[in-house]
């Protein structure tokens, strides 16, 4: 199965890369066939094409394999994400419904205070989270006062020896390097969908805007996590190009969450078909392959899927997951519920939960 990437020359040589020939079984059988767990940049969307219109079943195991050789296919990272600052976003993300646009009744709050960002960072720790996320609802980080608040609660969280991620909207290079001063391990930014679907979801800043942060959090030092959601309106080919913009980043991102669509009454995308289960596996077991080391991160809409179908995302190659009965303002299953499902799966977190947690 497993023969040496960058394989670009067989693969049109074979055929895999015709525009006739994309999407067919055939073409996605011979793509697979040439998967490798090195890494690489030169992905050309032809390629990611035909991995991602492969045969199901085959692709999953394809990822399958490439998750064993790059990971411990029995741990899956625990993170947990916290609203820090919620609503009354100034953005039209039309997914989202902590933009001041949209009648959702998630109210505009003020910032957490420190010690409760502290103490539920310590919780998710004895949980069984090595990554404590917090994200703020804002257009971009400002050098302001808020901001220096923000560099208090990083320094906080990070005494508790866990991962620090923000995600706070764009970022210059001044503000990626005060976060990385003050101990943040990675940022979070995630392209959404395909650059040629992006103006149908976000007109408020572009595509370009969204790479240019990527490259500052890159520049500062950070790693990159970086992702996309599900279910938005886009066809196949949009999730491929997104996959692909991904995939050919200088460095691919260290962390790729993949988000089914939660679809929230009031938000311009309340009425969007449920992200079926199929599509989320295309979607992980294409990323587990074409960026073999990344952190593939099974996110928004766990909810919405039986322990079943989670199992399969493992078995695709998702290694993460976000834990607490809250994402940001949407419901995700609880702790109990989740240690529930990796006894069951015989999964193990990165790190051992405490037997009694506050959460
Ligand atoms: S996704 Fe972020 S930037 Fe967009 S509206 Fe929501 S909080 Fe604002």
């Amino acid at each position: 199965m497993r023969q040496s990437c960058g394989s670009q020359a067989l693969l049109e040589n074979q055929g895999a890369s015709t525009t006739d020939e994309i999407g067919s079984d055939a073409a996605g059988l011979r793509a697979l066939n040439m998967v490798s767990a090195v890494p690489r940049m030169d992905w050309k969307k032809e390629e990611i094409a035909a991995i991602f219109n492969a045969p199901l079943l085959e692709l999953i195991f394809a990822a399958a394999k490439v998750h064993r050789e790059c990971h411990d296919s029995t741990a899956v990272q625990q993170c947990t994400l916290l609203s820090i600052k919620t609503g009354g976003c100034s953005e039209d993300c039309s997914y989202c419904p902590q933009s001041a646009r949209y009648d959702t009744g998630v109210k505009a709050e003020k910032l957490l205070d420190p010690e409760a960002v502290y103490a539920a960072a310590q919780c998710a720790k004895n949980a069984g989270s090595t990554r404590f996320c917090m994200g703020a609802a804002w257009r971009e980080a400002r050098d302001n006062n808020q901001f220096d608040q923000v560099l208090d609660i990083v320094r906080k969280v990070k005494s508790l020896d866990m991962e620090v991620c923000v995600t706070l909207g764009m970022l210059g290079p001044d503000e990626a390097r005060r976060l990385k001063e003050a101990g943040v391990t990675a940022y979070n930014h995630n392209l959404d969908t395909g650059e040629e679907f992006y103006d149908k979801i976000i007109t408020t800043r572009t595509y370009q805007d969204r790479l240019d942060t990527i490259n500052n959090v890159r520049d500062a030092g950070m790693s990159v996590c970086c992702g996309g959601i599900v279910g938005l309106g886009e066809t196949p080919a949009d999730r491929v190009d997104l996959l692909h913009t991904l995939a050919t980043m200088r460095e691919h991102p260290e962390s790729v969450p993949v988000n089914a669509l939660v679809r929230v009454e009031g938000t311009p995308l309340a009425d969007q078909p449920q992200v079926e289960i199929w599509e989320m596996l295309r979607m992980i077991a294409t990323a587990r392959i074409v960026m073999p080391r990344a952190r593939v991160r099974l996110s928004a809409g766990r909810l919405q899927m039986s322990h079943a179908e989670q199992a399969l995302c493992f078995l695709a190659g998702a290694s993460s997951i976000f834990t607490g009965e809250k994402l940001l303002t949407t419901g995700n299953p609880g702790y109990d519920e989740d240690r529930e499902m990796f006894q069951i799966l015989g999964l193990k977190t990165l790190s051992t939960p405490k037997e009694s947690t506050c959460c």
